[in-house]
């Protein structure tokens, strides 16, 4: 890599990479939820990812790059990390507490990569690139928020 711009598109496989590699994952959180709210918030975001991944796809399209190549490792363990906790032996209401603990260090690890990612296309003149993947980021810090909120407002006292 000798400029800005390849590091953007190494950085956008890498997202690119933990999207798809959420996708398949989860179904599985969405399956072992048992609080229905949780299970909606999980479902919910399945859809919004499957955009976010499409929206990759158009990114990479109009820079003229492949998406592919890259494996995320961190994303690969913080899905390997969620499904071991999934094998616990815990009381349905302290597995729902916990998965959003889980789910919440997977959504920040996102919205760490996309603040780069935005930051690099605005410096790099790429606009149209940069506010769509803001649109992004921003969905990511709402479903974060959301977590956050289940937990506080309902989950974490449901498992007490
Ligand atoms: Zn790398
Ligand atoms: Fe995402
Ligand atoms: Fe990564
Ligand atoms: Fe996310």
């Amino acid at each position: 890599m000798k400029t800005l711009e390849e590091l953007f598109e190494h950085q956008l496989r890498d997202l690119y990479s933990a999207e798809t590699q959420l996708l398949k994952a989860l179904p599985k959180m969405v399956e072992a939820a048992t609080d229905s709210k949780l299970q909606k918030a999980f479902k919910d975001h399945l859809k919004e990812t499957e955009g976010q991944k499409k929206r990759l796809e158009e990114v990479a399209e109009e820079l003229g790059i492949k998406p592919t190549g890259e494996e995320c490792k961190a994303m690969k363990g913080l899905i390997k990390e969620a499904e071991s906790f999934l094998k616990e032996d815990a009381e349905s209401a302290v597995r729902d507490a916990g998965m959003i603990a889980e789910a919440q260090r997977i959504e920040h690890y996102e919205i760490s990569g996309y603040g780069t990612i935005v930051r690099y296309a605005k410096e790099l003149g790429h606009d149209a690139i940069a506010k769509k993947l803001y649109k992004t980021f921003q969905e990511e810090e709402k479903a974060d928020k959301s977590l956050n909120e289940l937990a506080e407002n309902r989950l974490n006292k449901k498992a007490i």
